[in-house]
């Protein structure tokens, strides 16, 4: 199968410590619909790709006792479907293993379901498929936030949203302190509404 490369330890992108499969290509449908760059793997682009032999990657996660699911991200797995549904039938039926298999994809599952490649690996138990990509027109959605609050005239380059001027979260102060001469406070934004 080709691929960009794997992470034989993620313990990022799931909740279990994975294998994870780097995938070489992605029709960049997020860059087309937002009409910018914006891509958030575009440097996995210029990197090399690899031919890797699908049993030896499987040997590899097998023979790994830390690891217990494999991720598919990078770019997009459901761009080289056929090397995703080889890996995915040799896993269950040539090495019966039903390990987690977690799927990150830019694709929506209404643009999915009708696939062959889709409905083929809904017949096995244990994939997990994360749906959907960046929009720029789509607000953020959280649960629960946790943010620091210091208080310090600083330069920055990523901005998050003021929390306090929204009405959808309930702000509690967990503790503060005082960090090196700065005031410093912990803050939980808990949702109350949507
Ligand atoms: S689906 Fe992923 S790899 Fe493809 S354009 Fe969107 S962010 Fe980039």
């Amino acid at each position: 199968m080709i691929i960009k490369r794997f992470v034989d330890e993620d313990f990022v992108n799931y909740r279990k410590p994975s294998m994870f499969i780097i995938t070489p290509t992605c029709s960049f449908k997020c860059d087309k619909e937002n009409g910018c760059l914006m891509c958030q793997n575009s440097r996995l682009v210029h990197e090399p790709t690899h031919d890797v032999e699908t049993d030896v990657l499987i040997m590899r996660y097998l023979e790994n006792p830390i690891t217990k699911a494999i991720v598919f991200g990078g770019l997009e797995p459901f761009d080289t479907p056929h090397d995703l549904v080889e890996f995915i039938q040799s896993l269950r039926w040539n090495y019966h293993c039903d390990d987690d298999i977690v799927i990150y994809t830019g694709y929506t599952e209404e643009e999915l379901e009708d696939t062959m490649v889709y409905k083929i690996i809904s017949l096995f138990n244990n994939i997990i498929v994360k749906f959907g990509r960046f929009r720029l027109d789509q607000m953020p959605h959280y649960d629960e936030v946790l943010v620091t609050k210091v208080d310090a005239d600083g330069e920055a380059e990523v901005f998050f949203p003021n929390l306090d001027t929204c009405i959808e979260f309930k702000a509690r102060c967990v503790s503060s302190c005082e960090d090196m001469g700065y005031n410093t406070s912990f803050w939980t934004y808990r949702r109350v509404a949507d």
